[in-house]
């Protein structure tokens, strides 16, 4: 068949979200998964794919097209990519936004010695959002752009609140600020901290018979974490938490206030909302596969990223159809 062959490289939220992703589409198709753990503990049981160890990657050189690396951003990724670029195209989710110049470098390099394609950090931010920052930008060099991010669950704030004196377990959410959204909606292009963008809520299950108010004063005066916030604390039961709190949504909006002659004002606003942050994050990654491929055959190897990417690359559609349906 001439589907376009794809492996995962890393098995957690995102590379299953990736597999789900991968089965609603009719031009692609999964090959295997690699894992550093041992293969037979991932329990697969998905037709036709194997679990493999990733030291056996290579071998898979000839068989698949495109590698999806889905390992975490803090160490992982800088680490795997680079490795994986010399045998695969590659499509990552790397998002420590201040090191990605360093990045693409270093997979930069290596892609091009090998004649590989590697699209680095896709996914909404960065990825879709920084599409919109780009072309806000340049269609209205008269303006500001502004990003918010949530309402999202936040993995290292929920993990800082888990620490306090009491507390059982807890989820922290991030909010954006309705007053700034309007603000910036309004047009008037407003100086803004990231403490007046967002607020910060926090779900907290406290052991029994802990001090709730010492709590609530512990998380709200944390700094780094909460102290510049405007922060809310709620007392939840267990089961609230596991009823309500179990999703990992996430989303947020890139807005650009600009204006053209005369004082003209435009609002150019992009928004997400997600329900669960990896298998929205993995749709894009597969998407991003069928661009690495496409890429790699017209011989543009090195490092990509979304900026370099034009939109007909990433659709399972032809020319044709999307003048025809999209246009
Ligand atoms: P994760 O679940 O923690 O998985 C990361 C890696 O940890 C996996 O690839 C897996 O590698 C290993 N792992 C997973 N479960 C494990 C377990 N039970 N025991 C031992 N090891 C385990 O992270 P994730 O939620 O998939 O997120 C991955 C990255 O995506 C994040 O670091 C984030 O930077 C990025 N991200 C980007 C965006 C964006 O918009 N650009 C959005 C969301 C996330 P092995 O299979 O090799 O063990």
């Amino acid at each position: 068949n001439n589907k376009i062959k794809i492996g995962i490289v890393g098995y957690g939220n995102l590379g299953k979200g990736a597999v789900e992703a991968i089965h609603t589409t009719n031009d692609l198709e999964l090959v295997a998964i690699f894992t550093r753990r041992n293969p037979e503990n991932l329990k697969l049981n998905i037709p036709n794919v194997k679990a493999l160890h990733v030291d056996d990657a290579e071998k898979y050189k000839d068989k698949i097209d495109v590698m999806l690396l889905c390992g975490g951003s803090a160490t992982d990724l800088p680490e795997q990519v680079p490795h994986f670029a010399q045998f695969f195209n590659t499509v990552d989710s790397y998002d420590n936004h201040a090191q990605i110049p360093n990045f693409f470098q270093s997979v930069n390099e290596v892609a091009r010695q090998n004649q590989t394609t590697s699209i680095i950090s896709v996914g909404w931010d960065p990825g879709l959002f920084s599409v919109n920052r780009v072309m806000a930008d340049a269609i209205l060099p008269n303006g500001e752009n502004y990003t918010f991010w949530g309402k999202g669950l936040s993995q290292g704030h929920s993990d800082a609140i888990r620490r306090v004196n009491g507390v059982k377990d807890g989820v922290q959410y991030t909010i954006p600020s309705d007053e700034a959204i309007e603000k910036v909606r309004s047009g008037v292009n407003p100086t803004l901290e990231t403490a007046d963008k967002h607020i910060r809520v926090c779900y907290v299950v406290p052991e029994e018979g802990a001090d709730r108010a010492k709590i609530e004063h512990d998380i709200k005066t944390m700094p780094n974490y909460f102290a510049d916030y405007t922060t809310d604390v709620y007392f939840i039961t267990e089961e609230e938490l596991a009823r309500d709190h179990s999703k990992a949504p996430h989303g947020g909006f890139v807005i650009r206030g600009g204006e053209t002659s005369n004082g003209h004002k435009h609002i150019y606003e992009f928004s997400l909302k997600l329900d669960s942050n990896p298998e929205f994050t993995a749709s894009v990654l597969v998407a991003y596969a069928r661009a690495a491929y496409r890429l790699n055959q017209e011989k543009q190897f090195g490092a990509k990223t979304v900026f370099d990417v034009a939109p007909s690359y990433i659709s399972p559609r032809s020319a044709e159809q999307l003048r025809k349906d999209f246009l």
